[in-house]
């Protein structure tokens, strides 16, 4: 099989309400949509999200870069996923939205090729996977209204984002712990926005509220800061903007600097680099979770959800992004069952049928 042409959209359309997280505001979705075709008539989907406050990197960059990779996939076999890698990390460094949305679009065509939806060609493990649901930093009251709401609705598991204020942070878990009950996990996300030492203050303080997980509590580059929140926190420690290759992985796990892994597809540039983050978190005992960017659409989501339901490691989601667009730009891929459990599709590949082209900027 030969690819013949990469296709890439670009998707700019507003969220039904914005995200506020320790670094600033998010609000909108924010994708490039690629489309690789093949000689064989076989086409794949793939989607790249750039989520400039966490990786820095941003949509005409994505888009420069699938154009620049190309130049170079075209001729090239889309079921040489090893090939692909190499020539992307050769192309260039980082850029993990762009190169996630081409090795997601080859293990679509991957899909397809076999007559497989992705999650059992990844593994088979289960055709689904839970998520949580996220509220982010807002009045207390507001997010602990919006937490109960999500509750009734059958969500079990709150993501609240913290990290901007500590009063606050205090303020916002109470109230939400306080509106949902006792039987509901409450799992925080910082941002990177503390200090080692204030994080390991706060972090007892809001375990008062029973919390299941602190997400990267402090800076990205703070190795050392991370290890001494780890080895000090009475709650298990996660790393996010820590990790985001297996490269990373390893040296965080192997440093004991971390309890759980959360992988996003936009960061380590797809399912094939978040495989082997899978495979040393899973040989040391570390649960992972996987995550999205905030921006994404969907296609990302579902390729995310097919590694996630496919192997054993992966024990937590964190794929609630879906929910906050008006509508998707796309038909297919997984439907939703019981309010927060994805259930992907039993067709081959992602089971994308098509791209809502008239969404496109
Ligand atoms: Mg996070």
């Amino acid at each position: 099989m030969k690819i013949t042409d990469v296709k890439v959209h670009a998707l700019q359309v507003p969220l039904a309400k914005p995200l506020y997280i320790s670094l600033g505001a998010i609000t909108d979705a924010i994708s490039a949509l690629v489309v690789i075709e093949t000689d064989e008539g076989i086409t794949g989907y793939g989607e790249g999200s750039p989520g400039v406050l966490i990786t820095g990197e941003n949509l005409p960059g994505t888009i420069a870069s699938i154009r620049m990779f190309r130049d170079k996939l075209i001729g090239m076999d889309p079921l040489d996923l090893e090939s692909i890698s190499i020539m992307m990390n050769r192309e260039t460094a980082l850029a993990g939205a762009a190169k996630c949305a081409i090795d997601t679009a080859c293990h679509d065509i991957l899909g397809k090729k076999c007559g497989l939806p992705l999650y059992k060609l990844l593994g088979g493990h289960s055709n689904k996977i839970v998520t949580d649901m996220t509220v982010g930093i807002e009045d207390p009251q507001i997010t602990a209204e919006k937490a109960r709401k999500y509750v009734e609705q059958g969500f079990t598991t709150i993501k609240t984002k913290v990290g901007a204020d500590a009063a606050m942070d205090l303020a916002r878990v109470r109230a939400i712990r306080e509106a949902v009950g006792d039987s509901v996990k409450i799992r925080l996300d910082a941002n990177q926005g503390w200090h080692a030492r204030e994080a390991i203050e706060l972090i007892r303080r809001l375990n008062e509220y029973d919390i299941e997980l602190v997400e990267q509590p402090v800076r990205r580059y703070d190795f050392e800061g991370l290890c001494y929140v780890t080895a000090n926190s009475p709650v298990p420690i996660m790393a996010d903007e820590s990790c985001w290759d297996s490269k990373d992985a390893l040296r965080l796990i192997s440093s004991r600097a971390v309890d759980f892994i959360n992988i996003k597809l936009m960061k380590c540039g797809g399912i094939r680099e978040a495989q082997k983050i899978c495979a040393i978190a899973e040989s040391a005992g570390v649960e992972v979770m996987l995550g999205c960017m905030a921006e994404e659409c969907g296609i990302g989501i579902t390729a995310a959800a097919s590694l996630g339901a496919a192997l054993s490691v992966i024990t937590r989601a964190d794929l609630d992004n879906t929910w906050s667009l008006k509508e998707l730009p796309y038909e297919g891929g997984f439907h939703i069952e019981t309010t927060n459990t994805l259930v992907l599709s039993d067709n081959p590949g992602l089971g994308i049928v098509s791209l809502k082209e008239e969404m496109f900027n």
